[in-house]
């Protein structure tokens, strides 16, 4: 018989598997504290319970654990990025910036990712699987234990696509901001998708209050589809549709993410034309010099590009930052460290 995923469930269903082992009720309180409070990475720390009613834990559940790879401090900016392996072979990244509001957390949702957007490192090697709620609980609790901090930011933004992960995320997003687990509010999680659309109508109706950023990286479809094959499937005029559902549905602003590529769409008429799409539209857009990716050809833009990129967004009404690299001596950026692991083993 397999074991159950313990740190995947939710409170009532840890209550009701331990009443099933005919456990007392009291027991899950103290058993829940462990797992999500504490985040503990075996039966045996759970020191409050008998020997006894730890091996009836352990050969009922499991408890899925990261251990640590690989860990790379920037010496820039005290970034961390961490490779993790979770079973045997599989390897998933995360990375843990210090910023002046707190530690915030980039976790990735899937092994590997089936999305296949060019400049990104994470499509290299191929999807694998889906990660479990606890695997990314896993991700924050591993990188707080070893750094002994308390992380109160998190974004979705590793490896993996999290609408493609969509139980597997929401289970996630609503065991991490359980009040008796790491009680991260929700209003500090942000989650970026490459834009499935039907997905984008289901988290609206949600309303669950997180930070919703779409990679967007182009103003048409012509220069979308090129870097992008997610946009075949839903082109951009369905993409803004369902962010303005979104954003009417949520009353939040969207973080539109734009990779700024060097001759291939940071052009003053790529500006004009992204700029005429977005107007009037509750959102904000965030442009990320793109990180160079050995495995590709794709160059940033130079300073003069996007100063005018982003004069023309401004000039149309629209917020624009940029965003501040952090860890660019660690290969920071999405699936880099992964796809290093996976080309030289
Ligand atoms: N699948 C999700 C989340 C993972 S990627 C998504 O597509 O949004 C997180 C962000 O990093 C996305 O905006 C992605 O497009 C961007 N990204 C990926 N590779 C990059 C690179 N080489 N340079 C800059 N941004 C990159």
């Amino acid at each position: 018989m397999s074991k159950t995923d313990i740190r995947s469930l939710t409170y009532e269903e840890l209550s009701e598997k331990l009443s099933e082992l005919n456990l007392p009720k009291f027991r899950t309180a103290q058993v829940y504290s462990w797992l999500y409070e504490k985040g503990v990475t075996s039966f045996d720390e759970m020191t409050n319970l008998s020997k006894d009613l730890r091996a009836v834990l352990s050969d009922n559940f499991e408890i899925k654990n990261c251990r640590i790879d690989l860990k790379q401090v920037s010496k820039i900016d005290g970034t961390v990025k961490y490779l993790y392996e979770l079973d045997e072979g599989e390897f998933v990244e995360c990375v843990v910036m210090n910023y002046k509001y707190g530690y915030s957390v980039c976790i990735s949702t899937q092994l590997g990712c089936k999305m296949g957007c060019k400049f990104c490192a994470s499509a290299i090697g191929g999807f694998k699987r889906h990660l479990t709620p606890s695997e990314m609980l896993s991700e924050i609790y591993t990188a707080q234990k070893d750094l002994n901090i308390k992380i109160s930011h998190i974004v979705l933004m590793g490896t993996g696509e999290p609408l493609d992960n969509f139980d597997n995320v929401l289970r996630f997003l609503e065991l991490v901001t359980a009040e008796k687990g790491l009680n991260i509010s929700i209003r500090h999680i942000s989650l970026s998708t490459c834009g499935i659309v039907p997905k984008i109508y289901e988290l609206a109706d949600r309303q669950l209050g997180l930070t919703l950023s779409v990679s967007l990286h182009a103003p048409n479809n012509e220069l979308r589809s090129n870097t992008m094959p997610v946009n075949d499937k839903w082109s951009i005029e369905e993409l803004l549709k369902a962010c303005r559902y979104y954003t009417e549905k949520t009353s939040r602003r969207i973080s539109f993410e734009y990779a700024m590529i060097k001759g291939v769409n940071d052009s003053e008429s790529c500006a004009k034309e992204l700029a005429k799409r977005l107007k009037g539209m509750l959102c904000h857009i965030n442009l990320i010099p793109v990180n160079n990716v050995r495995e590709n050809a794709y160059l940033k833009s130079d300073n003069k590009s996007m100063k005018a990129f982003i004069d023309i967004l401004e000039k149309n009404g629209l917020t624009v930052t940029v965003r501040r690299t952090l860890g660019s001596d660690i290969d920071a950026s999405c699936g880099q460290l992964r796809a290093k692991k996976i080309k030289t083993d």
